[in-house]
């Protein structure tokens, strides 16, 4: 049973796409182990949270990629469950406004990457620059492909000035998409998050698969791989996270900073 999906740097120029199953019960088939192992994880990044925060040195960016309702709301909010909200940050980029627009297409991105000690969530990111603004036709094709060196090179220099990059594509299937649109319809509290939007989108799969695959393709690198995470059973794809995150913040190692001070002689009056 594989525990990574990870998408090998040398091997990503011939990734296909297709070849990965969206099937989480293709690698786990019992769902309440699954959640028991989910939520020791948690509690142990919990910790290594609070750890990296303490000694200030480190920081980890997590990248969330994923066609609509693939799941990056959903994710996010479970494996931060529980998590001190001072040390993390999570950030969703929405459609650029003017004054973002006027500025090169980093500039958002670069001014919201985590801190020292800090974790940051990006719902949605950079790749939107070589994903909707590839399948919509925003730029001519010869602006957005040159992005990808640009994001490997600016993946590179956060990687070198102390941010660990982890990227997750949630992988669904295009039926496991009509599902989840349809329970936005059928449910009352799920409406706002139905967006006739959406439904256009969905017309465009095919090209966002290419999209998709080519991003993949070209910027899973050593310093800011990516991972492709089946997405169909959100158990499956919490815990598939989790272990991505735990193995990395453990290689991390963060550790409280030393007290040279002897504490023991201090008295509060
Ligand atoms: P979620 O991200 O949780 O699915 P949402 O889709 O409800 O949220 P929206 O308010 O629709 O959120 O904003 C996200 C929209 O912004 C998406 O349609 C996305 O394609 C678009 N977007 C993000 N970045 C860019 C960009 N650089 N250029 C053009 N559109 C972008």
């Amino acid at each position: 049973m594989p525990t990574t999906h990870l998408v090998h740097p040398q091997q990503a120029a011939s990734l296909r796409l297709k070849d990965f199953t969206p099937r989480g019960r293709k690698f786990h088939d019992n769902r309440a182990e699954a959640e028991a192992e989910f939520r020791e994880l948690r509690r142990e990044f919990i910790d290594w949270q609070e750890r990296l925060y303490a000694e200030d040195k480190q920081s980890l960016l997590l990248v969330f990629q994923a066609i609509d309702t693939g799941g990056k709301d959903g994710v996010i909010r479970n494996i931060l469950q529980g998590v001190n909200p001072q040390g993390v940050r999570v950030e969703s980029f929405k459609v650029p406004t003017k004054h973002e627009l006027a500025r090169d297409y980093l500039w958002r991105i670069h001014k919201v990457t985590p801190a020292s000690g800090m974790i940051g969530i990006f719902n949605r990111s950079h790749y939107e620059d070589v994903l909707v603004v590839r399948v919509d036709e925003l730029v001519p094709e010869a602006v957005w492909r040159r992005r990808y060196e640009h994001i490997n090179n600016f993946e590179r220099l956060l990687h070198d000035e102390g941010t660990r990059i982890l990227k997750f594509f949630l992988h669904i299937s295009h039926a496991q998409q009509r599902k989840r649109l349809q329970s936005r319809l059928d449910d009352p509290t799920k409406h706002w998050k139905f967006d006739e939007g959406d439904l256009e989108k969905r017309q465009d799969w095919d090209d966002y698969m290419v999209a998709f695959e080519e991003m993949l393709q070209r910027t899973s690198t050593d310093h800011a791989p990516w991972y492709v995470i089946p997405g169909n059973q959100k158990w499956y794809r919490n815990l598939a996270v989790m272990r991505v995150i735990i193995d990395t913040i453990r290689e991390m190692n963060p550790q409280y900073p030393e007290v040279t001070a002897d504490l023991s002689q201090i008295k509060i009056k």
